[in-house]
């Protein structure tokens, strides 16, 4: 943004991996008085989002809702169905997963952490491997992430599931499908997934300050059995209120009526179209990349991920300064590089409420930053990624249309 400007005009373009922009019906739908929470008209609300919502997560389980970020659904899903001292297999995909496993660390859990290069997606045979060698069953849990948002990589939570099945093992799944849900395909119940956790601010295009936990029967039974401390995240506080559609404490209410539009906005594109609309701006974006002559950072191509591409900048330059020269000249947010990826990777985030052409303004705010951060590359990003579009566009019409 030009510095000697108090107002920037026009719309931010906030492409980071979330929170991402909020469609104006959803602030428009939160934009309401605060109502009673334990008053019939909340009741209506409360029971309609706490059933709607389990349609998102394709399950016919729980949901619950907590007033928190992301961060507290990763708790909520440990120190419900574990007890201090368990065994858990963790799969390094990234940031977000070694960040999971520091916390089960400080939640007093036995974390296994299977290492990796942080350029895949979880390798279903190694987590197969780990848990046919536990026979004692000490290992009570496998948690992954199903979108690494650090790295852009997906892993193959239902070849998880087929793994934790071969190895006839008891251990719970828990997923967290934060930058994942309701941008790339999850199906909870069919993949056999006891725990996934999630969030708002991402693919539900909402803000941040939800999280959820959509919860099995096996771990509802194991929460049972759990020494963990616990009661703002506690399922069985939760649950018996729920039934009634309220909440043992304040919810966000306002939060609610937002995620209450989201969920018809999602069903009124069709799920299977929002993810078909993800892929299609995740395969635009990597053509793009693929012109500039820089490398996606992830090598798996099954595992490219369809909410967002972190791409690496050639030794020697800065990812960060070209973020911040980008931010300056153009008003894009990009993601930064991460840990041990800072400085050597940016983010281009392509989910929740964006179209085909707020894609092309972001990609052609990249290739124009990267010209005048001085990042080698090549012209024609913005150029292949429209040729990407028109070529979708042309094959969708219909016959007689042409
Ligand atoms: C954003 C994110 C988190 C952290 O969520 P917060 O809402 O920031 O607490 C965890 N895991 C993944 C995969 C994420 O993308």
């Amino acid at each position: 943004m030009p510095s000697n400007t108090a107002r920037v005009a026009g719309r931010h373009f906030l492409q980071i991996p979330g929170p991402t922009p909020v469609p104006d019906r959803i602030l428009r739908a939160m934009d309401m008085p605060v109502l009673d929470h334990r008053g019939p008209e909340f009741q209506k609300l409360g029971r309609r989002v706490l059933e709607n919502v389990k349609t998102v997560f394709k399950t016919r389980a729980p949901v619950i809702i907590y007033p928190a970020s992301g961060t507290g659904a990763w708790e909520a899903g440990l120190s419900n169905c574990l007890s201090p001292g368990d065994k858990v297999l963790m799969y390094e995909t990234g940031h977000f997963a070694t960040l999971w496993r520091n916390m089960a660390v400080k939640l007093a859990l036995d974390p296994v952490f299977i290492g990796s290069d942080w350029r895949q997606g979880a390798d279903p045979e190694a987590i197969g491997a780990a848990l046919a060698e536990d026979k004692a069953h000490a290992i009570k849990a496998v948690c992954v992430v199903h979108n690494e948002t650090s790295t852009g990589c997906v892993s193959p939570i239902a070849k998880v599931r087929k793994a934790i099945d071969q190895a006839n093992h008891p251990a719970l799944l828990l997923v967290d499908t934060i930058s994942s849900l309701a941008s790339i395909d999850y199906r909870h119940d069919e993949w056999g997934v006891d725990v996934t956790v999630a969030g708002s601010q991402k693919g539900l295009m909402l803000p941040p300050g939800l999280s959820f936990n959509a919860v099995s029967d096996k771990a509802l039974a194991a929460a049972k059995a759990s020494r963990s401390p616990k009661l703002f995240w506690s399922w069985e506080e939760m649950l018996p209120a729920n039934r009634a559609g309220y909440f043992p404490y304040t919810p966000a209410t306002n939060l609610l009526y937002g995620l209450d539009a989201a969920i018809d906005m999602l069903h009124e594109e069709g799920l299977e179209n929002v993810f078909a609309r993800h892929d299609r701006h995740a395969a635009a974006t990597r053509a793009a990349v693929e012109a500039w002559g820089l490398e996606v950072l992830c090598r798996v191509p099954e595992h490219y991920s369809s909410s967002l591409t972190a791409v690496l900048v050639p030794d020697g330059h800065d990812a960060d300064a070209f973020r911040a020269r980008a931010l300056e000249a153009f008003d894009i947010s990009l993601g930064t590089g991460l840990t041990k990826l800072a400085g050597k990777v940016f983010r281009i985030g392509h989910l929740g409420d964006t179209n085909d052409l707020t894609i092309l303004g972001a990609l052609a705010g990249v290739e124009m930053g990267l010209e005048l951060a001085g990042i080698p590359h090549k012209k024609g990003g913005v150029a292949a990624a429209m040729a990407h579009f028109t070529a979708a566009a042309r094959s969708a019409l219909p016959r007689a249309a042409e």
